[in-house]
């Protein structure tokens, strides 16, 4: 199956248990000031659950855009570095408001994977709430009966308040869940280690895919549990992993929703994703993070330098400079990847193809910026080594490098290695946590740089400063 295919059959599933299939909410969250993206599929009910405005029906279906960049749940650093965990991903769900619970949830999130999609019921393993004294919360054992029609009980693990008990945020709506997890070892290796003993561990090959959460309480601002007035169920599951294990491959870069991308990566670059890990890295964390800046732009968050819209532009540098210093890539060339995205993503999501214009254009102007300031970046770095007469370069003037330029330390100390100099690593650390302290601080800040743009918007792009004009921006203000 395509990963289109995947998609729609999961909508089609549910809609054949009478749920309703709406649209995905933005990827940004322009009235909620504990939260800058949309982090999960509930985000957009989190009213609902609360008692606090009508479901549109009482059961619905969707798969919701999701960026986890910041706050509680946050991947970004895992990007590059495992196969499974991006920036911008879907996350597919059903959901129930104060209708089914349980039962039904657990029956038919079975029914999908194991008759419908024909995963490997020998694979599964899934995981319920174990509870929490200090919270008061008991285990979950109706939610264990019910998979005890499905699994046998050596498939079902206990799991903590981490890793089964679901939160937004530090507020909100939340609750127990129950976790589906599969193995995708050989068989050999299955039967060498029990893929129970991985579950949860963070193996690249036994994976979370779908969590099921039954949503009883809200988190209040002073911490305390309340309960909510009505029973629900909100599910989650990873599109991309769910790809992988049906398409049969072992990395969701290898699924049919990145191959495209990553393609055009390798014409654009002349490299091969072959040609060294490192190249394979490089064009996986493009290929991310291209999805994740342009769906933030197509809703309406540019780049800027504070609150989201810093988080933006920090995730585009990150991109740009993978392409400079390892694909070699010294000219702009993400906006060339934005029309691979609209023919693959825009059945799902139209505003990728109505936004492409204005995608491209600030895209393609942010990096020449980006691009200038790392030539500057180069320039600086050789004053700093003429000036030098130790073999060791500071670590306080490799940072402010960093931090002024956006120059990346990786690429300082490729440089100084060349020319037989080292860098004062230590001394560049130091800077780097006082600064991530910082920004942990800025993240926490509500956002004032909010844009809507008008749904038909195409105009030519010009720059920042005539943007507001041309594009019809209304500017919202957090209260
Ligand atoms: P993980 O433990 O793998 O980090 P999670 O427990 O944080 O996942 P949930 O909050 O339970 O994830 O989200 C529901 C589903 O969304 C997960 O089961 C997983 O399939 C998917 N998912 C979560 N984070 C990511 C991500 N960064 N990239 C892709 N898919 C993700
Ligand atoms: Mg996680
Ligand atoms: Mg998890
Ligand atoms: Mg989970």
């Amino acid at each position: 199956m395509t990963a289109k295919e995947i998609r729609q059959a999961y909508l089609d599933f549910f809609k054949s248990k009478n749920h309703e299939v709406v649209p995905s909410a933005p990827i940004v969250v322009k009235n909620d000031p504990t939260l800058l993206f949309t982090n999960a599929g509930m985000n957009q009910f989190k009213d609902a659950f609360l008692g606090n405005a009508e479901p549109k029906a009482a059961r619905v279906t969707d798969t919701q855009k999701c960026l986890r960049v910041s706050g509680k749940h946050n991947d970004l650093e895992e990007v590059g570095h495992d196969t499974y965990h991006h920036t911008m991903f879907e996350m597919l769900g059903n959901w129930s408001f104060g209708d089914y619970f349980k039962e039904d949830a657990i029956a038919w999130a079975w029914e999908l994977l194991v008759d419908v999609f024909k995963l490997d019921s020998d694979r599964i393993y899934v995981t319920v709430f174990e509870g929490d004294e200090s919270e008061n919360l008991s285990s979950d054992d109706d939610a264990k009966n019910y998979w005890l029609k499905w699994v046998s009980e050596d498939r079902i693990l206990n799991g903590n308040k981490k890793d089964n008990f679901w939160e937004m945020g530090d507020q909100g709506p939340c609750g127990p869940s129950s976790e589906i997890h599969f193995d995708l070892r050989p068989q050999e290796e299955r039967e060498k280690v029990d893929g129970k003993s991985l579950v949860n561990m963070d193996h690249p090959e036994v994976v979370e895919i779908w969590n099921l959460v039954f949503m009883e309480f809200n988190r209040k601002a002073d911490g305390s549990l309340e309960r909510l007035p009505a029973q629900h169920v909100d599910t989650g599951m990873g599109f991309e992993r769910l790809c992988m294990i049906i398409q049969g491959v072992r990395s969701n870069y290898d699924t049919d929703v990145f191959t495209p991308i990553i393609s055009q990566i390798e014409r654009l670059s002349g490299k091969k994703k072959t040609d060294s890990e490192k190249t394979l890295v490089a064009m996986r964390v493009i290929a991310d993070h291209i999805r994740a800046i342009a769906f933030a732009i197509a809703d309406g968050q540019l780049p800027s330098n504070n609150g989201a819209g810093y988080v933006i532009r920090r995730i585009l540098r990150r991109a740009t400079r993978y392409a400079y210093s390892v694909l070699d890539l010294k000219q702009p060339f993400m906006h060339e990847l934005i029309a691979v995205l609209a023919s693959e993503m825009g059945d799902a999501f139209p505003e990728i193809i109505s936004q492409q214009g204005l995608v491209e254009n600030v895209i393609q102007e942010e990096e020449t910026s980006f691009l200038r300031t790392l030539e500057q970046g180069l320039k600086r770095l050789d004053d700093i080594i003429e000036q030098t007469s130790s073999t060791t370069i500071d670590g306080v003037k490799a940072f402010e490098l960093y931090d002024t330029f956006g120059f990346p330390v990786d690429l300082t100390s490729l440089i100084l290695r060349e020319r037989g100099l080292d860098l004062d690593q230590a001394g560049f650390d130091a800077e780097m946590t006082v600064q991530k302290n910082r920004s942990r601080a800025a993240t926490k800040m509500s956002t004032d740089d909010w844009v809507e743009i008008r749904k038909d918007a195409r105009e030519e792009f010009i720059g920042y400063d005539s943007l507001q004009s041309t594009v019809h921006i209304a500017k919202y203000r957090e209260v």
